[in-house]
Order: structure tokens, then C-alpha cells, then sequence
């Protein structure tokens, strides 16, 4: 597709006049000025309509998450056929989001129970989210934030963001930072130059990471002003969110280049959505336009439990049928890590298909993804190395001067030769509560 096509031009011209050049239309604020937010708006520039009955329905869905859709990414939506169309359905509500399902819940993944202070999701040990924005230039329908997003009353502020950067520099264990959001490059140059900037002074963080949907919603955000803002900070990672292979378009190709020749590694987490992506040829077509793009496909998730996403979900048996037809069968760089993002805040669980048949201790009996049976040798001797997790005293040489050895935890703790824990048992387990009792 070109950068400024027939169709491009005449919505163009529908939104600010006949006057409208290829520079407007590629110049992020000049989108940003003409968001559609309106079902009216979505007719007239797709030149299609809806029956007044589904129209009432359609203006429920928009007290749950406003509409909002970019022109360039509402130009790439098919009207011929949009009641199909990966980008409509992402971008435009449908009046199954009002069902809401018996276990569906406003916060599935609890990000606010395990926030220390506003705007950061403290969950893993060594990795924080950092929400600076609750903004994004297009609302996705089967946003997992649905609680947050477009809410006006909950934009972080700065002091907001002020407290979130006072809570990093006393959290040393803290060594990767994600901005998100919302989409953190909403916020203006200076800003996130100024957030970036701060975040660098503080020393045990060794990367930063943005996750942004920009460079598939709003390809014009990434230029060159940003980039250099972006190269200033380096070692940054840029996560983005490719759901279809027609959201690569040359646009955001253009977007995508920039960011890989500024050094940034580049990575794509895709949610698998019913009707839109939930078919094995789609998604090997769009890991192939990824990484043909320089993005690694990091994260293939599970489409989460938040409210009026029911229609959206698959079963899992999709995601494990996807990753069969691409582990073996394609690049390894190419191939994501299928995750379900556990409800309740117990993070991502990967899942994958079973490799492992059977095993003894002199072999291991495997399959390969042709359905070959195959099986590995174990070594007649090992010896073991006990590891009492001194580093000092062992044979390895680990060496490292700097290295923070922390506690083991869960099942890493059960594997541990250095800890007596034989089991792991939830809090409210009946058989030992009645041991208590019996006491
Ligand atoms: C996904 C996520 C992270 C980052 O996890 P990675 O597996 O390192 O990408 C950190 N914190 C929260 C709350 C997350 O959901």
C-alpha cells in the first residue's frame, strides 16, 4: 500500500478540506486533530450505515471505552466487506461488548491490588510497569485496561509520575522499567524526554522498555524528532502490538526502520482474537512480515478476562494449534511465546505444545513437530554440583562482581539443594487447616 493513497486522500479531504496535503496526513498532530470519535463520522468517511437499532447499541458500547480511530488506521479498513475486516473489529465497538460473562472482571490481571503507588505494577521481582499515560491515539476494543483508558479523571500527572520515579530510586532490585500506559507516546517530546531522562539517572535500572501501539495505529508518531529523543536514552527496547498482517502497511514499515536503525531491539506482542487473528496461516503470515521487519514476535497472549471481551476469546486449543504450525515450521526468531496472563495477578504462564513423551534415566523419548519419535541419551555419570548458592566457593565461575544473588522463590526454591521446602501449599489448604484444629 502506498503512503498516501486514493482512499487516504478522499478522507482526507472529508476531514479538513480540499486543501489537505500528503504533509498533513503524515504529520502525527495533524492526525491526532482529526480522531474520529463518532459512529456518524465512521459512516460518512466509510460511506456505510447502520440500522437504528444497532446504531443505539453501538452508542452503549462507547460509555464502556470511547471511540476513538485514527484516519490512518481507519483508511486501512476494507468497507467492502468491514463487518470482517481485522482493523474494523479491532477499532470499532460491537454490541456484543455489552454482554458481560459470569467470570469476566474489570482488573483480571489485580495490576491495581500489586501497585505500591500510583501508576506502577510492582508483580515481578526485578521488572516494573510504568503507567505515564492512560491515552492512546486509537482505543482498541479488547483493551485488557479497559478500567483505565480514555478516563480523563485518571490521567497520571506529573506529581504522579513524580512519585512513581522516587518509588524506582528506592527499589534497587528494580533493573527493567516498562512505560506503558495507555500508549506512553502520547505524551509530548520534552516529557518523555524528561521521564526517560530521570529514569537514567537512577542506576541499578539497566534498561527501559516503551510498549506502544504507535507504530501500527499512528505510524507518523515515530520521527525523526522522536528517534533522536529515543537514541539519547539507549539501551531502550520498544515493544509494539501487530494483531494482522495487513497492519504492516508501508507506513508503518517506515516507522518500524527508523526505530531498528536507532538501535532499539524491536518486539511484538499480538492477542489472539476470535475473528481476527485466530487462524495458523495468519499468524505465520504476520510473524514472517515481523521479522522481515527486524521485530521479533515476543508475546502470542491469551485474550484476557476483562468485561465485554467474550466475544473475542478462543479456546486455548487455538493458541497451542497456532504454535504447532509454527514451532519447527518456521524461523526460530519467528516464533512467540503463546502466554496466558494469569487472572487474579499471578503473571504470564507460557504454554506450549508437549515435546516430552516419556523418560527414565537413561532416556528421554521425544517428538519433533513432523511427528517424528525420537529419543535422547542421557550421560551414564553427571556429577552433580551441590549448590548452596555461594557463588564464592563453586568451581563454575560465575564471577561477577556485581551479582545480586536473591532468595530463590517458588518452584526455583523447591529445585534448590540450598532450601529444606519439600512442598508448596496454598494458604487455605482444608487438610492442613484441620490439622490445626485438631491441635
Ligand atoms: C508483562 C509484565 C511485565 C514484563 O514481563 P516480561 O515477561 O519480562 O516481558 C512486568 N510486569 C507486569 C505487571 C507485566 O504484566
Amino acid at each position: 500500500m502506498s503512503i498516501y493513497n486514493e482512499k487516504q486522500q478522499k478522507i482526507a479531504k472529508k476531514l479538513s478540506g480540499s486543501k489537505t496535503t500528503y504533509a498533513d496526513w503524515t504529520d502525527w498532530n495533524w492526525q491526532m486533530q482529526h480522531i474520529i470519535h463518532d459512529i456518524d463520522q465512521v459512516e460518512n468517511l466509510l460511506e456505510i450505515n447502520f440500522e437504528p437499532e444497532e446504531r443505539q447499541r453501538l452508542l452503549e458500547t462507547l460509555d464502556k471505552i470511547p471511540l476513538s480511530i485514527t484516519p490512518y488506521y481507519l483508511s486501512l479498513i476494507d468497507r467492502d466487506d468491514f463487518h470482517n475486516d481485522p482493523i474494523f473489529k479491532q477499532s470499532f465497538p460491537c454490541p456484543d461488548e455489552l454482554e458481560i460473562d459470569r467470570l469476566d472482571m474489570s482488573d483480571p490481571l489485580a495490576e491495581d491490588q500489586d501497585s505500591p503507588v500510583a501508576g506502577i505494577t510492582h508483580r515481578y521481582p526485578d521488572r516494573v510497569l510504568f503507567h505515564v499515560s492512560n491515552l492512546c491515539a486509537m482505543y482498541c476494543r479488547h483493551c485488557t485496561r479497559k478500567r483505565k483508558v480514555g478516563d480523563r479523571d485518571s490521567i497520571p500527572d506529573r506529581q504522579t509520575v513524580e512519585k512513581g520515579l522516587e518509588y524506582l530510586r528506592n527499589a534497587p532490585e528494580v533493573r527493567d522499567v516498562l512505560l506503558s500506559g495507555g500508549d506512553p507516546l502520547m505524551l509530548s517530546d520534552d516529557y518523555l524526554d524528561w521521564i526517560l531522562g530521570e529514569l537514567r539517572k537512577i542506576k541499578h535500572i539497566q534498561i527501559i522498555r516503551i510498549g506502544s501501539r504507535m507504530p501500527v495505529v499512528l505510524p507518523y508518531r515515530v520521527n525523526d524528532t522522536l528517534v533522536d529523543i529515543l537514541k539519547k536514552h539507549n539501551p531502550l527496547w520498544f515493544n509494539t502490538h501487530f494483531n494482522h498482517p495487513r497492519e504492516i502497511t508501508a507506513s508503518a514499515r517506515q516507522a518500524l526502520q527508523k526505530l531498528a536503525d536507532a538501535g532499539l531491539p524491536l518486539g511484538n506482542q499480538t492477542v489472539l482474537l476470535a475473528g481476527v487473528n485466530d487462524c495458523p496461516r495468519i499468524i505465520k503470515a504476520l510473524v514472517h512480515r515481523l521479522v522481515e521487519n527486524r521485530i521479533r514476535p515476543y508475546y502470542l497472549y491469551q485474550c484476557d478476562l476483562s468485561e465485554g471481551l467474550s466475544h473475542f476469546r478462543t479456546p486455548v486449543g487455538k493458541g497451542i494449534e497456532i504454535m504447532e504450525s509454527l514451532i519447527g515450521h518456521t524461523s526460530g526468531f519467528a516464533v512467540p511465546t503463546y502466554v496466558i496472563d494469569a487472572p487474579g495477578g499471578g503473571g504470564k504462564i507460557p504454554l506450549s505444545p508437549n515435546y516430552l513423551i516419556s523418560l527414565s534415566t537413561n532416556k528421554v523419548v521425544l517428538r519433533n513437530y513432523e511427528g517424528v519419535i525420537t529419543t535422547y541419551k542421557e550421560p551414564d555419570s553427571y556429577q552433580p554440583i551441590f549448590c548452596n548458592r555461594k557463588c564464592d566457593d563453586c568451581k563454575l565461575q560465575l564471577n561477577l562482581t556485581d551479582a545480586e544473588e536473591q532468595d530463590a522463590t517458588g518452584i526455583e526454591k523447591l529445585l534448590s539443594d540450598s532450601y529444606d521446602d519439600i512442598s508448596l501449599t496454598p494458604e487455605d489448604n482444608v487438610r492442613l487447616e484441620r490439622r490445626n484444629n485438631d491441635e
